[in-house]
């Protein structure tokens, strides 16, 4: 069964193709890896299938439904997650408050009340620990290290129970023990059932972790299958190397 599925997706700005006409499938139960040189519309790719942008034609489903015009947290409800480049959470919340408003039930107001129900905050101490940062529920979410605070960000993803999964440059500021941590957890997560997508830079990760890879150049994708394949594909050296 797909999971992510497009057909003709197109975006331009101005009158460059960001993306342009992409037709893709995500398989369910697989680790995807969506690499290609700078500017070869991997992030507008991820924005248009999570609703952050409108594409100027072509359509997006998620499980056979079409999500093409669903708002980015209705399509978070629907069981797609994902996390930005630029490592999103609020700097001034609490780890745990963090977690508790990336739950569309609980609403600024109840968090602020303690109204919760306890239910989430088990559920989110469930996520911490096994991202390895439940010591740090108390702290504000400004006074963690850069790849902690990628933690939190992954952990509250998983407070909506997403199946599929985006990642925007996992390993992209991180050090390398914490790459290893990543990729274990990724596996992990793979293995009870969940699918990923993931756009990174660092080639030994995607290569090393993932099942699918699927390669843009100029707006579309230009090859896919196996890293093995794809690493010793002439168009993908081409992408890269201009040999
Ligand atoms: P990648 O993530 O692969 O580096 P992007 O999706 O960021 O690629 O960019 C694809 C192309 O679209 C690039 O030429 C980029 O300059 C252009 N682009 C992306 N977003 C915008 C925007 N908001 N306004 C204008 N051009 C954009």
């Amino acid at each position: 069964m797909s999971s992510l599925r497009t057909s003709g997706l197109t975006k331009s700005f101005g009158g460059v193709k960001a993306v342009d006409d992409v037709t893709v499938e995500i398989v369910e139960g697989k680790i995807n890896g969506l690499i290609g040189p700078n500017g070869s519309g991997k992030t507008t790719f991820f924005n248009l299938v999570t609703g952050l942008i409108r594409p100027d034609s072509g359509r997006v489903f998620y499980r056979d439904r079409d999500i093409t015009r669903y708002a980015p947290h209705r399509i978070a409800h629907v069981g797609l997650g994902r996390t930005f480049q630029l490592c999103r959470v609020f700097p001034r919340m609490t780890v745990m408050e963090n977690m508790l408003v990336a739950v569309r039930r609980t609403g600024l107001r109840e968090l602020l009340a303690g109204t919760h129900a306890t239910s989430e905050v088990e559920r989110a101490r469930h996520w911490l620990t096994r991202m390895g940062i439940e010591h740090l529920e108390r702290a504000e979410a400004r006074n963690l290290s850069y790849g902690q605070q990628k933690l939190l960000e992954l952990a509250a993803v998983f407070m909506g129970d997403p199946e599929l999964v985006l990642l925007d440059e996992p390993a992209g500021g991180v050090n390398p023990a914490l790459i290893e941590r990543i990729v274990t957890l990724v596996r992990d997560l793979n293995a009870e059932g969940r699918t990923f997508l993931v756009v990174e830079h660092n080639m030994d990760m995607v290569m090393g972790m993932c099942d699918h890879v699927i390669v843009f150049d100029r707006g579309a994708p230009i090859a896919e299958g196996p890293p093995s394949a794809v690493r010793a594909d002439p168009r993908v050296l081409e992408a890269y190397l201009g040999v």
